[in-house]
C-alpha cells in the first residue's frame, strides 16, 4: 500500500499561508499540479500543490477532491518565486498564484474535460492552393468581391502568413486564434465560410517542438559604439548590467545580438517592454534578425489558444528555443532554460502592477529570477531610474553606455517656452504659444510629422456653468467629472463613472457651459480647426481601445499618412518613428509640481522621451515645451540632455531626505465609506508601527483625492532601511496589520499595502 500523503495546497485567498490536504488519489502527488480542494464550509476551490510531505498534520486534514492535471502545470521555480512575492510584497501566495494563473488554466469544478497539458494542438489555417499557383489569390479575391467580410480575413490570413514560415510550395499554416485575436474583426464564422469555399484548409496542427533552428540569423551589423557595449554587457559577470543608450542609439539591436547568443545556446529569451502597443514593433525587429517563427508574444490580450501553446512550450523541456516579447506578466510565466532577461525602458513605472495584489514591479522581480537562476539581465534606457541609476554607480551594476544616436543626427533641441508671456500678451493660438504655432506650421509646410503632446485625455478636465459656476463632481471621488465631448459625456477618471453631459445646469437652469483645462479632444479639435489640411489623429487609451490599435497608428506614421498626432504618454515610450522631426508639450507644469519625491524624476523622463521620438535618422528634431516656468531646473537638464547631471542633483536631494533609493518605502492605505473611521484606524495603526519600528513612520494624511469609489482614504508611509533588517521589519509591520482586529472598525476597513511604490 502506498503510503500517506499530504499535500501543502495555495488556493486564490487573500491569506498569507497553504493549507494542508490529505491526498487519497491514486497517483503520486507532485508540486505544480492544479487540484480542487474544500475549503470553509462548502465552498470548492481551484489551487495548486505547492509541496508533499509524509508527517501528518496535527489535526484532521479534508481530502483533496480531484486532481486536475496528468503533469504539473507549474514548475518549482515558479511557486518558489510566489512565496518570494508573497515576502517581498506582504501579499498571500495564494494572490501571486492567482496573478500567475492564466485565464485558460482557471477552470471550474464542474468542467468535464478541463485542459491538460499536450493533449492536442492549435488549430491553424492555411491558404489552399500551392504557393506556386500564383493566380489563385486573384481568383480566390475575386470571388469574394460580394463577401466583404471574407475577403478582409482572407487578407488578414496573408498578413500574418507574412510573418510564418512557409513550406516549400505550401502557403504556411496561420493558427486561427491570432487571426480571431481581441482588435481583429476575423470571426470564426468568416473563416469556417472560407473553409467552406474552398479557399482555405483548416487543421489541427501539433505545436511545434523541433530543435532545429530552421533558417539562418539576419542579425544587423552592429556599429562599433554597440560592438563596444555588447562586449561589456557579456563580460558583466554575475551582475545585473544597465544598459544606458541614448534615445535612438539602438540598444534594440544589441539585445537582439544578446538573444541570438542566448538562443545558440538552447536558451528562452524574456524581453520586456513596458507598454502592450509597443510589442508589435519590437517582435517584427525580433523576427527580422531572429526569424519570426522563433519569436512569440504575451500579454493579456493574447487569445486563451495562443497563450496555451507559448505556456506549453515552455513547460516542455525539449522544445526550441524562443524570444518572448511580454508585458510584466512575462516574468510569471514557466520559465525553464532561460538564458537572458532583457527589461527595456526599464524606468516606466507600468512595470509596476498597482491593482490587485501582488503590487510587484516586474523589473525588481526580474532582477531577483535572473539572481536565482544565474542567468545574465540587461536593464536598458535612455532615461534610467534613480534606483537602477544609484545601483550602476555604486558598481552594484554593471553598466554599459550608447551616447550618440546610431544615425549619427544630433540629439533633438529643446527650447521651453513661456505660457505667462504668450497670455499675458493675448497671443496664444490655440492650445500654442505663437512660436510652438509658428514652428508646428513650418513643419507640415515642410511636410515633417509633428507630434502635440498632452498627458490627459478628454476634452476638458472641469466643466463649469457660466452662469452660477457649478461643476459637476464624481458622486464617489472626491474630483471633478472630465467632459468628453464626442461622447456628450462626463467621465471619472478615477472610477469610471459615466454620466450624460445635463442639458441645464442643476443649479441655476441656465444651459451655457464653459470649460477649463485642457485634454487630448479639445487639442485635436483645435489643431484641426487651425490646420484644416492637416491629417491629424489622436492617440490615448480612448481612442486606441477602439480598433485603432497602435500598431495601425505606427503605420500610419511610417507610411506617412498622418501629419500632427495628439497624444498622451502612450506615444512617448520607445516608439522609433522616422518621420517625426517636432514635438510640442502644450502643458509641462502639472507634471513638475506633482506633489510627489519622484516627480522631478519622472518629468525628466517623459519629456527626454519624448524628445527622443523626433528626429531619429535625418535631421535633428526639435522639442517645444511650453510652461509657466521656463528657467526650472529640470528643463535646463532636458535641454542639456544631461542625464548624468539631473541625477546628481536627484541622488542628492534623496540621501539628504532619506528617499529611495537611500531607503525603501512602504504604503499603507486604509480606506472606509467613513472618513472618520479611515482616519481613527489609520492613526491607531500609526501609532502602533510607531511604538514597534521606533520612528520611520509618515503620516497618516489623506491623499490629495482623499475618496475614490466611496472609500475615503489615509496614508501611512513607513521608510524602511535600504539594507540589513527589511525582512524583520516588514515582519513587524505584519504583525501591527494583524493587530488591526484590536481596534473596533478593524474589521470593517479595507487595507492595502504597497511595497516599493512609484
Ligand atoms: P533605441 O532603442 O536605443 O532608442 P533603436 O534600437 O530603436 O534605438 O535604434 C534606432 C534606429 O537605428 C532604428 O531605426 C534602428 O533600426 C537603427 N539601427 C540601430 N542600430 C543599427 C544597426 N546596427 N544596423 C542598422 N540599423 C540600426
Ligand atoms: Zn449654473
Ligand atoms: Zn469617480
Amino acid at each position: 500500500m502506498a503510503e500517506a500523503r499530504w499535500v501543502d495546497v495555495v488556493v486564490p485567498v487573500p491569506v498569507r499561508t497553504a493549507f494542508t490536504y490529505a491526498w487519497p488519489l491514486d497517483r503520486e502527488p507532485e508540486p505544480g499540479l492544479r487540484v480542487f480542494v474544500p475549503f470553509g464550509r462548502n465552498r470548492v476551490l481551484l489551487g495548486v500543490v505547492v509541496s508533499v510531505r509524509t508527517d501528518a498534520p496535527d489535526y484532521t486534514a479534508k481530502d483533496v477532491l480531484r486532481c486536475v492535471d496528468e503533469r504539473p502545470s507549474f514548475q518549482r521555480q515558479q511557486l518558489a518565486l510566489w512565496y518570494w512575492l508573497s515576502e517581498y510584497y506582504l501579499c498571500a501566495p495564494g494572490e501571486a498564484m492567482a496573478a500567475a494563473m492564466p485565464g485558460f488554466m482557471q477552470v471550474e469544478p464542474d468542467d468535464e474535460a478541463p485542459y491538460t497539458l499536450r493533449d492536442d494542438g492549435v488549430w491553424s489555417v492555411r491558404f489552399a492552393a500551392p504557393r506556386h499557383d500564383g493566380d489563385a489569390v486573384n481568383r480566390a479575391f475575386e470571388s469574394l468581391a460580394r463577401a466583404k467580410l471574407q475577403a478582409e480575413a482572407l487578407l488578414r490570413y496573408f498578413q500574418l502568413a507574412l510573418e510564418a514560415e512557409p513550406d516549400d510550395n505550401r502557403h504556411p499554416w496561420v493558427a486561427v486564434a491570432s487571426m480571431t485575436a481581441e482588435g481583429s474583426d476575423v470571426k470564426p464564422a468568416h473563416l469556417s465560410a472560407l473553409v467552406e469555399r474552398g479557399i482555405l484548409e483548416r487543421e489541427l496542427r501539433p505545436l511545434d517542438r523541433s530543435l532545429d533552428l530552421g533558417h539562418a540569423l539576419a542579425l544587423p551589423e552592429l556599429s562599433e559604439a554597440q560592438s563596444a557595449a555588447l562586449t561589456e554587457l557579456g563580460s558583466a559577470a554575475g551582475q545585473p548590467a544597465l544598459l544606458w543608450g541614448a534615445t535612438g542609439s539602438g540598444k534594440t539591436e544589441v539585445y537582439l545580438h544578446l538573444a541570438a547568443h542566448a538562443l545558440e545556446e538552447g536558451k528562452h529569451v524574456l524581453l520586456m517592454v513596458p507598454e502592450i502597443g509597443l510589442i508589435p514593433q519590437v517582435l517584427r525587429r525580433a523576427g527580422r534578425a531572429l526569424g519570426a517563427e522563433r519569436v512569440a508574444a504575451w500579454h493579456h490580450q493574447l487569445a486563451d489558444g495562443e497563450r496555451r501553446a507559448l505556456w506549453d512550450h515552455l513547460l516542455d523541456p525539449d522544445s526550441a528555443p524562443r524570444v518572448v516579447v511580454a508585458t510584466r506578466s512575462g516574468i510569471l510565466l514557466p520559465w525553464h532554460r532561460l538564458g537572458l532577461i532583457v527589461v527595456d525602458e526599464e524606468h516606466e513605472t507600468s512595470y509596476k502592477q498597482q491593482e490587485p495584489a501582488p503590487r510587484y514591479h516586474a523589473r525588481d522581480v526580474a532582477v531577483w529570477l535572473a539572481q536565482q537562476k544565474k542567468i545574465p539581465i540587461v536593464l536598458g534606457s535612455a532615461t534610467p531610474s534613480a534606483e537602477t541609476w544609484h545601483h550602476a554607480a555604486t558598481g552594484k551594476y554593471a553598466r554599459a553606455a550608447l551616447t550618440e544616436r546610431y544615425s549619427g543626427v544630433a540629439f533633438p533641441e529643446v527650447r521651453a517656452l513661456s505660457t505667462l508671456k504668450a497670455q499675458a500678451l493675448h497671443q496664444e493660438v490655440g492650445p500654442f504659444t505663437p512660436e510652438a504655432y509658428a514652428a508646428v506650421a513650418q513643419a507640415l509646410v515642410d511636410r515633417q510629422q509633428v507630434l502635440v503632446f498632452q498627458n490627459r485625455r478628454g476634452y476638458a478636465p472641469v466643466l463649469t456653468c457660466m452662469n452660477c459656476g457649478w461643476i459637476e463632481p464624481c458622486s464617489e471621488c472626491d474630483v471633478s467629472l472630465t467632459y468628453h465631448k464626442k461622447a456628450r459625456q462626463l467621465v471619472c477618471h478615477y472610477c469610471g463613472l459615466h454620466k450624460d453631459l445635463p442639458q441645464t445646469c442643476p443649479q441655476c437652469r441656465q444651459s451655457a457651459w464653459d470649460w477649463r483645462g485642457l485634454g487630448t479632444e479639445r487639442i485635436e479639435e483645435e489643431v484641426e480647426a487651425l490646420f484644416p489640411e492637416a491629417r491629424i489623429l489622436r492617440v490615448d487609451s480612448d481612442s486606441t481601445r477602439s480598433k485603432r490599435a497602435m500598431s495601425d497608428f505606427l503605420q500610419w506614421m511610417e507610411s506617412g499618412e498622418i501629419d500632427l498626432v495628439v497624444g498622451t504618454q502612450m506615444v512617448g515610450k520607445g516608439l522609433d518613428i522616422a518621420g517625426l522631426a517636432l514635438a510640442v508639450v502644450t502643458n509641462a507644469d502639472t507634471m513638475l509640481s506633482r506633489p510627489d519625491f519622484r516627480a522631478h524624476e519622472r518629468a525628466f523622463q517623459l519629456l527626454l522621451q519624448v524628445a527622443g521620438r523626433t528626429g531619429r535618422r535625418e535631421q535633428r528634431g526639435l522639442l517645444l515645451v511650453q510652461t509657466a516656468t521656463p528657467g526650472h531646473p529640470v528643463l535646463q537638464k532636458v535641454a542639456d540632455h544631461d542625464v548624468a547631471g539631473m541625477m546628481d542633483l536627484l541622488l542628492r536631494d534623496r540621501a539628504e531626505h532619506h528617499y529611495p533609493p537611500f531607503a525603501r518605502m512602504l504604503r499603507i492605505e486604509v480606506r472606509h465609506r467613513k472618513e472618520s473611521v479611515a482616519r481613527d484606524v489609520a492613526h491607531f495603526l500609526a501609532e502602533n508601527l510607531l511604538r514597534a519600528l521606533a520612528g520611520g513612520i509618515l503620516g497618516p494624511d489623506a491623499p490629495p483625492v482623499a475618496r475614490v469609489q466611496g472609500l475615503f482614504r489615509q496614508h501611512l508611509w513607513v521608510k524602511l532601511p535600504a539594507d540589513g533588517s527589511v525582512k524583520a521589519t516588514k515582519r513587524r509591520v505584519l504583525k501591527e496589520l494583524d493587530g488591526l482586529i484590536y481596534h473596533p472598525h478593524g474589521r470593517s476597513v479595507r487595507v492595502v499595502v504597497d511595497v516599493d511604490p512609484i
